[in-house]
């Protein structure tokens, strides 16, 4: 059902409060205006006070908020009228505020008054005296038909000549997930470059994509670089992400043939081994954006907030989509569960988090990442929640071997083939893919300082005399976590 729609029924069937979650204002306006039938609407925002929304025809532009409430709802003034509130999340702070809205839902409830309130704003925020009259109202985000129509009207109304059709999609493609605004707003920037939109122009687009979705504060768009090739070992779980890309990549026809949509994939095990690492080469193995979920920033203090944000980070990656969604450090997400107080929101929001998983229908292939799996809760490592949950140990020697050529190729192209990798591997059990990094970043800056010419195999065993590897700081609790997953049966990365 479109919001339109939606909001249309709400007002008719009496509801008294409506928050609408959006900074599209003028979407908005749109939608509410059309939404109302004949009832005049009557609006306050900070900056224009009291006005009247569909002639713009300014009532009083000293009202405060308070005052608004007062003669609206005392005095009857809003009768067969709706109150749109605009960016009042401030105000949602103040009790008196608070105990006006909530009056005047009690009047409105008791027929008392005929009007609605509907709050705009891009921050959802209820407090919890308001949470049994509030309905949310979600303005979905736009298709990629939409973000073509505004691509196509910008060319149009600013002459900007004729583009190639292919880069309209393509551009369409980037702008998925942003606001008509930002779109406008991004065009105009790419235009006023050089006075034309051309495929140079989807690199600023992406760059402005980024900065605008790590203001959302919800997801953090990660930039690729790193890819398949750049993992050593894990070969089980290279094969398995080779073989979900090849569906990912042909969805359409796989479909027709039979093949389910994947969901994601559950990495768990032992710290610095390469989980972050395989979660940005899967989309780049993709070719899809890389959208990590910041579970500590979903969390927020007000009622519903938690479950609003975890829902707004899913309609955007689903917005977004294809992509894959990067669920970072999963047990931090859900520490909260069977903990006696606070554990009710992470209880609801693993319950949201689930049933999504569960329903997927779009292309967001998620990867989670996990150090410890022990603190997660059965019901999310059942089958089907995710297409397949891996453990990723320490590396075995020829992976070693493998994390070594790797990191050493990286920074000197011209010395690997000349060091003896299989000596380093000998030399290195315990120590995590980190671990290696840490030992040639050590070693190359080491060769620098002492101004030699190439990084030799002398250099490298000499860091490695120094370091003190992962497993002998974290022994026990690596062979306690290894025990698990192999009584939990899940897959080993590595072969
Ligand atoms: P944490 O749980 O601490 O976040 P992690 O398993 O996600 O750890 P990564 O961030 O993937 O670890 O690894 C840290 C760094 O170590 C990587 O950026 C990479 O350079 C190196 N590394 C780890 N594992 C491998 C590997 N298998 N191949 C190549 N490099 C690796």
């Amino acid at each position: 059902m479109k919001a339109k729609d939606k909001l249309q029924l709400y007002l008719d069937a009496g509801f008294p409060l409506i928050y609408i979650n959006s900074f599209e204002e003028e979407k908005v306006d749109d939608i509410i205006k059309k939404s109302v039938g004949g009832r005049r609407i009557l609006e306050w925002d900070e900056m224009h006070r009291y006005r009247d929304l569909k002639t713009g025809e300014i009532i009083n532009s000293e009202y405060t908020i308070r005052e608004v409430l007062m003669m609206g709802i005392q005095y009857g003034e809003l009768n067969r009228k709706v109150l749109v509130l605009k960016d009042i999340h401030p105000y949602l702070d103040s009790p008196e505020i608070v105990s006006l809205l909530k009056n005047a839902c009690v009047q409105i409830g008791e027929r008392k008054i005929d009007t609605a309130i509907i709050l705009v704003s891009s921050i959802v925020k209820i407090p919890k005296e308001l949470e049994e009259y509030l309905t949310i109202l979600e303005i979905g985000y736009l298709t990629e038909e939409e973000i073509k129509c505004i691509i196509e009207n910008f060319i149009e109304e600013e002459g900007v000549g004729s583009i190639n059709l292919n880069l309209i999609d393509e551009m369409a493609t980037a702008f998925k997930g942003l606001s008509q605004m930002e779109i406008e707003n991004i065009l105009a920037l790419a235009f006023a470059e050089d006075g034309t939109l051309e495929r140079s122009d989807l690199q600023l687009i992406h760059e402005q994509k980024y900065q605008t979705i790590k203001k959302s504060g919800i997801l953090e768009m990660i930039k690729l670089s790193e890819g398949m090739d750049d993992i050593g070992g894990l070969e089980n779980l290279k094969e398995w992400l080779n073989k979900k890309a090849e569906v990912l990549k042909n969805m359409k026809k796989a479909k027709e043939f039979g093949v389910e949509l994947p969901k994601g994939v559950l990495i768990a095990g032992t710290p610095g081994c390469g989980k972050s690492l395989s979660a940005k080469a899967t989309a780049k193995l993709l070719e899809v954006p890389l959208l990590k979920l910041d579970m500590g920033r979903i969390m927020g203090k007000y009622v519903g907030e938690s479950e609003e944000n975890m829902r707004k980070a899913i309609a955007l990656a689903e917005a977004i989509a294809p992509c894959v969604l990067w669920v970072d450090e999963l047990e931090k997400a859900f520490a909260g569960i069977g903990n006696p107080g606070g554990a009710e929101v992470t209880t609801r929001l693993f319950g949201h988090f689930l049933t999504w998983m569960q329903e997927k229908k779009s292309s967001v292939f998620v990867v989670a990442t996990a150090n410890d799996v022990l603190k997660l809760p059965p019901e999310l490592l059942r089958k089907g929640r995710f297409d397949e949950i891996f453990y990723v140990g320490l590396p075995k020697k020829d992976e070693r071997e493998n994390i070594f050529g790797i990191h050493i190729k990286k920074r000197r192209p011209d010395d690997w083939k000349q060091i003896d990798l299989k000596a380093l591997a000998q030399e290195t059990e315990g120590y995590s893919g980190a671990d290696i990094e840490g030992v040639v970043r050590e070693a190359v800056e080491n060769a620098f300082v002492a101004k030699k010419s190439k990084l030799t195999l002398e250099e490298l065993t000499n860091v490695i005399k120094d370091t003190h590897s992962l497993s002998e700081l974290m022994k026990d609790e690596i062979s306690k976590l290894k025990k698990e997953y192999e009584k939990r049966n899940f897959k080993n990365a590595s072969r």
